[in-house]
């Protein structure tokens, strides 16, 4: 564990820009603990205000993979400069400096590396298909400093192009990975792990290759069977769920290589980011939605000028978090997607999709399992650093105690036994 360990420090110091990270360690490392260490304070007093706010800055795309849950085929919607700077502007007066950057694909965005080159004091994790990190953008990526692209990988060569929707898409993201190395850009590999890659892609060889060609870091999504094309038959069993965890565990002691994972504390207890309130995420139209994959809204960036107030006030925010931990410690879309359906009618919330199926997508989806193992088999942390670091800055923050007590969601009180109730009988 210890060698792997200096390898991979001696490995980051000697493949990353210097200026770069140190960015990375001030505005990511130093700064991201604080706002973590904020929110847990402020979640003491009631008030939760997301440390890690994800944003979706348009829905264009190059691609069309496989349960994909943006209108990618849609006219192109977009945050706009303004408003981009807006939420991060306001975030920061709050002591955010860590933003994720998502789409479609966020390389598309025309004035994506102006926002970039505006906030120099934060960092950005941008998830990308790595198709359009040309030689000169990565060069621009490294002059900015504060940019780690998180590139999707999701099969080798025929796989890829059948997940993806496109063609000779592994060589095309691969070049965009070796301009990003190439320029000692902090990046990583993110893939999402179905029944089509997991074979290839959850080996030893397969991250022995990434470290081999360079990268710095993996994090290991697993399948979420939704949007306009759920194609179900992807998705992941509680087994191989279950290996994932192990796999991740272990290879966080054997390599040099960090990898992430956002479903699990230190001590392999499951959680939902969502539901501890550590990330939200905005759609390309301005929606504030609970997750990426929960496209329901009661509230606009565009309506507000403080994602601030928007998100701590949110009746609807809040009633999403509770709800869903108060029922699982895993996927509330997956696994009681009844759940996301009536706290969208209770809430009068909008469809924030432009196909607008949400409600059609939702009711036609079956309950099924996700990261919270049937068994309730937890898996630990084996590596010291990854059990300390998540005790401290990513834990369930003690949302799931009722759950975890047992005492889940009183069933609804039927109408007529209220009215007894009401009338004292
Ligand atoms: S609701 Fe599901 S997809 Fe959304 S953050 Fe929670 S676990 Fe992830």
């Amino acid at each position: 564990m210890i060698v792997p360990s200096l390898q991979y420090a001696a490995r980051i110091l000697k493949t990353a820009d210097t200026r770069h990270l140190a960015k990375f360690m001030w505005n990511f490392g130093v700064k991201g603990v604080r706002s973590v260490n904020l929110f847990k304070k402020r979640m003491k007093e009631g008030i939760y205000f997301p440390p890690f706010i994800y944003i979706s800055v348009l829905n264009s795309c190059n691609l069309r993979c496989q349960g994909c849950w943006v209108d990618v085929d849609k006219p192109q919607v977009k945050i706009d400069l303004e408003n981009l700077n807006a939420i991060v502007n306001d975030a920061k007066q709050h002591g955010n400096s860590f933003f994720g950057i998502l789409g479609g694909e966020p390389m598309m965005h025309p004035d994506l590396f102006d926002f970039f080159a505006q906030h120099p004091d934060c960092f950005f994790q941008l998830f990308t298909n790595g198709q359009m990190i040309t030689e000169k953008k990565a060069k621009q990526l490294r002059q900015l400093g504060n940019v780690t692209p998180l590139i999707s990988i999701e099969g080798t060569e025929v796989v890829a192009n059948e997940r993806r929707g496109g063609k000779d898409v592994l060589n095309r993201t691969l070049r965009g990975l070796d301009n990003c190395l190439e320029n000692k850009i902090l990046t990583g590999v993110a893939t999402s792990l179905c029944q089509t890659n997991i074979d290839d892609l959850l080996t030893e060889k397969w991250l022995r290759t990434l470290i081999d060609r360079g990268v710095h870091y993996a994090w290991y999504h697993t399948y979420r069977p939704v949007g306009p094309q759920i194609h179900e038959e992807l998705a992941l069993t509680p087994e191989q769920a279950r290996k994932v965890r192990q796999f991740v565990v272990d290879m966080r002691v054997k390599l040099p290589l960090g990898i992430i994972d956002a479903y699990y504390d230190g001590e392999g207890r499951a959680l939902c980011p969502m539901a501890t309130g550590i990330s939200h995420h905005i759609s390309p139209t301005g929606a504030v939605e609970p997750c990426p994959i929960i496209q329901f809204a009661t509230e606009n960036v565009h309506e507000s000028d403080s994602i601030y107030d928007t998100l701590t006030k949110s009746e609807f925010m809040r009633d999403f978090r509770e709800v869903a931990a108060k029922n699982t410690r895993g996927c509330i879309v997956l696994e009681r997607p009844d759940l996301v359906k009536d706290l969208a009618e209770k809430h009068g919330a909008q469809d924030t999709t432009l196909r607008k199926q949400a409600m059609a997508e939702i009711e036609s989806m079956t309950s099924r399992n996700s990261q919270w193992l049937p068994d309730g088999s937890e898996i630990p942390e084996r590596h010291p650093v990854y059990r300390w670091a998540k005790r401290i800055w990513f834990n369930d923050f003690g949302v799931y105690d009722q759950l975890d007590a047992g005492a889940t969601q009183p069933e609804p009180v039927k109408a007529e036994e209220e009215e007894k109730e009401l009338a004292g009988v």
